[in-house]
């Protein structure tokens, strides 16, 4: 190596060191030396990384929190790119998970952060693995029964979860820390009849107030994770940013001796008892998944060649990606997760899972 070279390779050191890479953050007072100290000790679960976790995620991992995972069962389709700020065309062509089309981008922004990538669907089953040793899980899920899970988890552990969701222009989102506030079924017991509240598919959804929101629950984040959380909004703070209302509702007396996940610690969605169908309509994307009764291990490569007579089929590492008559995409994930695309028919989705797995 050159003088020149040398150099410049020290000049790069030291622009990346921790202190200058988060200078303008350290001397924000609350957050100094100390909190950004802190920062670099902690771990995150981000579940969901479409436009809520997309925003998130940046927000943890340019801030430095040491260790960010990012949880999505999903792949990136063209849709996404509208308010889903962290990919691109190119990981839609690629055929990539969201959970990896994410570490990707976010190991490029802060390589200093672990990113861990999990292509998975969070459920009962699987949640101690997913959730395992983090100190605070963001929702950027977009289904009431993920909610109700990290609820009844946040709960059983102490472990506190930020909650936020979008749709239209307005959304709303609430910092759950048990023990002292209440939790979300203390506000909302049950989760709403299917079909009774708006999706981003039947209301649509504007980019803005998911940034809006997603940035809520990341500043609540950054204030728990930094040792500030006396600065918490500790409200169920709602937007609706096409009227301009912007309305802090205070929770404070909101936490119930009564509530059955708080009150009465009984983990109904953790215990399986109310957790979600092996098949499931995905909200707004004319889509159905389908999850195995039992853990299975699929060698994609060899099935795709197997498929080559069904219709046309391309596979990496992650999954496989089937094109059928009818307008009908079978994408299908190494633990023989499936999504069935264009239809949101569960039997007929059942029928096809079944045709082409045997299953
Ligand atoms: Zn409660």
């Amino acid at each position: 190596m050159n003088h020149d070279k040398l150099a410049a390779s020290a000049i790069e050191l030291a622009a990346s060191s921790s202190v200058s890479r988060y200078a303008r953050q350290i001397r924000f007072a609350p957050v100094g030396e100390k909190g950004q100290q802190a920062l670099g000790e902690s771990r995150a679960a981000v579940v969901g990384m479409g436009a809520l976790g997309s925003v998130i995620a940046q927000h943890l991992v340019r801030s430095g929190v040491g260790f960010v995972r990012v949880i999505d069962r999903d792949i990136i389709e063209w849709s996404n790119l509208q308010r889903q700020m962290l990919y691109t065309e190119q990981d839609v062509r690629a055929l990539l998970p969201k959970a990896e089309a994410a570490a990707n981008h976010l190991r490029e922004m802060n390589s200093s952060v672990t990113v861990e990538a999990c292509v998975a669907d969070l459920t009962a089953a699987n949640i101690d693995e997913l959730l395992d040793g983090v100190h605070v899980i963001i929702d950027g899920s977009d289904n009431f029964s993920v909610r109700y899970l990290i609820n009844d988890y946040s709960v059983k552990h102490h472990i506190p979860w930020i909650y936020g969701g979008a749709v239209g222009a307005s959304g709303m989102t609430m910092t759950v820390i048990p023990g002292e506030t209440p939790c979300y079924r203390c506000l909302f017991n049950e989760p709403p009849a299917p079909g009774t509240t708006d999706t981003c598919e039947t209301a649509g959804v504007i980019s803005p107030i998911v940034d809006i929101i997603a940035s809520l629950q990341s500043a609540e984040a950054i204030k728990l994770l930094s040792g500030n959380s006396q600065a918490l909004h500790r409200t169920l703070f709602q937007v609706d940013l096409w009227n301009h209302a912007w309305l802090p509702v205070s929770v404070a007396n909101a936490r119930r001796n009564d509530c059955d996940c708080c009150g009465h610690a009984r983990f109904e969605y953790l215990n399986g008892q109310s957790s979600g169908p092996a098949a499931a309509a995905l909200c707004g994307r004319n889509s159905v998944q389908i999850s195995p009764s039992y853990p299975v291990s699929i060698q994609l490569d060899e099935l795709a060649a197997r498929l080559q007579p069904v219709g046309r089929v391309t596979a990496n590492r992650f999954l496989l990606r089937l094109v059928l008559k009818d307008e009908l995409t079978f994408v299908l994930f190494s633990d023989g997760r499936a999504i069935i695309q264009g239809t949101d028919q569960i039997t007929k989705a059942r029928s096809i899972y079944a045709e082409i797995l045997g299953d």
